[in-house]
């Protein structure tokens, strides 16, 4: 393992990695075994905290090609086969169980503790020849002629270091180190969704394979409460819905999460002999999308990229697809000699239609003419691509399903069609 405090063991490396979270170990270690060279920063020291516990099945694969199933089989990580619905007048949906569509032994995946599955990423990537340092955090990317080459780092000591390479990757999630630098990221008007989330001890869990489902509470008003069971007895529970709604009688998010899980009667049911521990955590704006995810010589991956809601868990197949789409390209790209915008860009048409299906059904759920059961009932030939959709398998074409979805809930604009401008110029150097 590396010692965090270590300086980098050269000055040119062919990437240069900025986050150490599931995104930037996925991406580097696919590159790693393919022979380049990588340098991973991460500005915390690991284990550190996280929010965003529970995997969708279509992981699965991405985690074979890593070799990281054997880590998470041996792990004490609650197994989730399904997921279920609770009706805001606490009727329980049946379970969605992904065996529906799958088959074998990636019909089911996991709920993470991350502070335990971010460490485990990481050392595999260490493992797999990526040289990692921690407490390590990026000030800047570092442009030449409009073309990135390189990354500043901050030091204890006050001394800046600087690292080249030939390719440079933001995976810094909400951070979005290149985002901000190049005034690129903004919030989407359209998805504006807050969150308060806590944890207790001892909630109930139901029998069986059921132990490790999702369930989702849904409350009136189309907010809705994720109940994600981890392991030493812990479960994880978190409000989403409009800001307004989550702050309307004050700014305080412990006042805020106290009074909603109050109201839920079905979840306060789930959390009767619970207690609660540690601070209630929470963000007001979720939703952010960057103008340009890659130019010459960067990418981004990951929450970097982009951020919509947690509604369907597709955070993390979201990071760990684009690294690995991304890691293809960066690879081709270093082999020509080729690593302009166009040549690594090539990643964005593929994953582009999966954040667009993704995208979709967010604007669907939180329609309220819109129903699934109805959905389902008039498009029944539908019905697989929208269970495609809960399990992450939505890099591909779907546009049937979307298109049949355009017959019940009215499309949401083009995605960045409607962004506001930026409030300085786009500085490609800067
Ligand atoms: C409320 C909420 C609930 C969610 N629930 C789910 C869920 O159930 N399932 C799911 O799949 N997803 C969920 N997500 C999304 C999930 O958390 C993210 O999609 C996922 O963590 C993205 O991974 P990443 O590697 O892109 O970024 P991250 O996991 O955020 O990793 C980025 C890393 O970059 C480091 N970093 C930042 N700035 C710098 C810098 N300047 N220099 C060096 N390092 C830096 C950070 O310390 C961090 O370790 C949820 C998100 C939210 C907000």
């Amino acid at each position: 393992m590396n010692n965090p405090s270590t300086a980098p063991t050269n000055s040119n490396y062919d990437v240069a990695v900025i986050g150490g979270g599931p995104g930037g170990a996925a991406l580097s270690t696919f590159l790693s075994r393919n022979g380049h060279r990588c340098i991973v920063f991460e500005q915390a020291r690991y284990p550190r905290y996280h929010i965003g516990e529970s995997l969708v099945p279509h992981t699965y694969g991405i985690f074979e090609r890593l070799g990281m199933l054997p880590q998470l089989r041996a792990s004490d990580f609650p197994v989730k086969h399904s997921v279920r619905f609770v009706s805001p007048d606490g009727k329980a949906s049946l379970p969605f169980y992904f065996t529906e569509t799958i088959q074998g032994d990636g019909a089911r995946t996991w709920q993470v503790e991350r502070s335990r599955f971010d460490c485990l990423m990481l050392d595999h990537a260490r493992a797999s020849g990526v040289e990692v340092h921690e407490e390590a955090s990026v000030e800047k990317v570092l442009f030449e002629s409009g073309r990135a080459v390189g990354v500043q780092i901050a030091s204890k000591n006050g001394v800046p270091a600087e690292v080249r390479a030939k390719v440079v990757v933001d995976a810094s999630g909400h951070a979005c180190v290149i985002g901000r630098q190049l005034n690129l990221r903004c919030s989407l008007p359209e998805l504006r969704k807050a969150t308060v989330w806590s944890y207790f001890r001892g909630g109930k869990r139901l029998p069986g394979i059921d132990a490790g489902e999702t369930t989702m509470f849904l409350i009136p008003g189309g907010g809705w409460f994720w109940y994600i069971p981890l392991p030493d007895d812990v479960v994880s529970v978190g409000l989403v819905a409009d800001p307004e709604y989550v702050f309307s009688q004050s700014d305080d998010m412990e006042t805020a999460y106290r009074r909603e899980v109050g109201r839920c009667a079905a979840l306060s049911e789930r959390l009767a002999t619970a207690e609660r521990f540690g601070p209630v955590r929470g963000s007001r704006h979720l939703a952010y999308v960057n103008r340009q995810t890659c130019g010459d010589g960067w990418v981004m991956i990951g929450d970097a990229r982009a951020f919509l809601d947690p509604i369907y868990s597709s955070g993390l197949f979201l990071a760990l697809g684009s690294a690995e789409l991304a890691a293809q390209c960066i690879d081709e790209a270093l082999k020509s000699g080729d690593v302009s915008a166009a040549r690594l860009g090539r990643f964005e048409g593929p994953l582009m239609k999966g954040v667009e299906s993704v995208r979709r059904l967010i604007h669907a759920f939180y329609d309220p003419q819109f129903s699934f059961m109805e959905f389902t009932k008039r498009f029944p030939e539908q019905r697989r691509a929208l269970i495609d959709c809960l399990v992450g398998d939505v890099i591909k074409d779907m546009s049937a399903f979307t298109n049949a979805l355009a017959q019940m809930t009215p499309p949401p604009p083009p995605l960045g069609s409607n962004l506001p401008k930026p409030s300085a110029p786009v500085a490609a150097g800067a």
